[in-house]
């Protein structure tokens, strides 16, 4: 389906099309079976300037929007979610500092991010806290000129490769919700420290660890909008980064059921390639569907999002929810397309459908996603 997009869209896609085939498809599967970092892909992605691709050009970015972040992302997730999530966790710790940093902030920080000179990770699930968010244990209490952080972080995607953290901590515990707020923290801060790598069903590529903050002072002017706007911060930058996670969905989904036709045309039995049985037809119709469904509506919200759209919370979450839940089916349907073959590390499906779970999970879980899109349903009606 056409799309409209744009030339410098279309060059988007292309370019990053060429880096997934070229750099990634290559080594995607000892990249997973070692779980090693990309590191030389990210230096390809930064080497085209595509790390600056959501940063304003005051910034030495490129000024794009979400729709050509989305673009870059589903093309890389075409290839490899495990890239694609390091690449995306990338602009999940910048919105931050783009949607609250003050000017001295985004001077001192954007242009080191867009350049890929220093990448970024976003820091707010804990231990006991994970869909209630709100119940983050992790304190940063002030102290003259400077805030003290203490406690874990869990689960950080590029966790010890990323110089720059953005941080959700409680600063009045006594205020609940109204009690946090965000901060900057850099790597190499005297008490920050790093705790085990986790092993992952899926993405392993990317790099999931423990952040460490033990006594570790940072200066006042870290704080991120003002002492109390936490959780503002950490949902409002959720608000404009899951977009990016519904187009893994569609990046993924796209390369399995590519994939799966491939096989389909290839393999015979009964005399026949199985793309000639009505029952695989069917499957591969149905894949084609969902995927062109989810972009069309991936692609209307990040315009929606482009648009200057203030209230955008139903509509991330509505292209995350309906782009991750396709993605599952599809990657699972493109394994049952392929039969035994599809089971087998030897295709790359299998790892596409461990990958697509992840999508179901991270940036809050497909049911969180639906609590919601409930919730602003609700406050719409009431407005009735
Ligand atoms: C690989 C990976 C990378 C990650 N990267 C990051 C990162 O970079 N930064 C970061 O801050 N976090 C990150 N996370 C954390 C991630 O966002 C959380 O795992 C996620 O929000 C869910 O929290 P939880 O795992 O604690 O699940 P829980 O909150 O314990 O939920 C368990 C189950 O209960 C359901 N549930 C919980 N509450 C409700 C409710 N109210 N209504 C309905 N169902 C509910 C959930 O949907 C889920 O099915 C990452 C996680 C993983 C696995």
């Amino acid at each position: 389906m056409d799309y409209f997009l744009s030339e410098d869209q279309m060059m988007i896609k292309e370019l990053v099309r060429q880096i997934a085939e070229e750099k990634v498809v290559p080594v995607r599967e000892e990249l997973d079976e070692k779980e090693e970092f990309p590191w030389e892909i990210m230096k390809v992605l930064a080497q085209s300037d595509l790390f600056g691709l959501f940063i304003p050009e005051a910034y030495g970015g490129l000024g794009k929007g979400c729709l050509e972040l989305c673009i870059a992302v589903e093309e890389l997730s075409r290839a490899c979610v495990g890239v694609a999530t390091t690449y995306a966790a990338n602009a999940l710790g910048s919105y931050p500092v783009l949607l609250f940093g003050t000017e001295d902030q985004k001077k001192k920080y954007l242009p080191e991010i867009a350049s890929g000179k220093r990448l970024v990770a976003f820091g707010l699930t804990e231990a006991n806290a994970g869909s209630d968010a709100a119940g983050i244990q992790t304190t940063a209490k002030p102290d003259g000129n400077e805030y003290v952080l203490d406690g874990t972080k869990q689960w950080i995607t590029n966790g010890g490769e990323a110089e720059i953290y953005t941080i959700i901590a409680m600063t009045d515990k006594s205020k609940g919700a109204r009690g946090a707020s965000a901060f900057i923290v850099e790597k190499g801060t005297p008490g920050f420290s790093f705790g085990k790598k986790e092993k992952k069903m899926g993405i392993r590529a990317s790099a999931t660890r423990e952040l460490i903050f033990d006594n570790c002072r940072i200066p006042k002017e870290n704080i991120l909008g003002k002492p109390g706007l936490g959780f503002i911060v950490a949902m409002r930058t959720l608000d404009n980064a899951r977009a990016g996670v519904g187009a893994q969905g569609v990046g993924v989904a796209q390369g399995a059921f590519e994939e799966a036709v491939k096989f389909a045309r290839q393999r015979i039995q009964f005399g026949h390639p199985i793309i000639s049985f009505q029952a695989i037809q069917h499957m591969l119709s149905d894949m084609a569907t969902e995927i062109e469904a989810a972009r069309a509506l991936l692609y209307g919200v990040a315009r929606y999002i482009d648009s200057g759209a203030k209230e955008i919370s139903k509509e991330s979450a509505m292209a995350k929810l309906f782009a991750t839940d396709m993605a599952m089916r599809v990657t699972t349907n493109a394994v049952q397309v392929m039969g035994g073959s599809g089971y087998m590390r030897e295709y790359p499906v299998e790892k596409m459908m461990r990958d697509a779970k992840i999508l179901q999970i991270y940036e809050g879980t497909n049911q969180i996603q639906r609590n919601v899109i409930g919730q602003v349903l609700i406050k719409e009606l009431a407005k009735k």
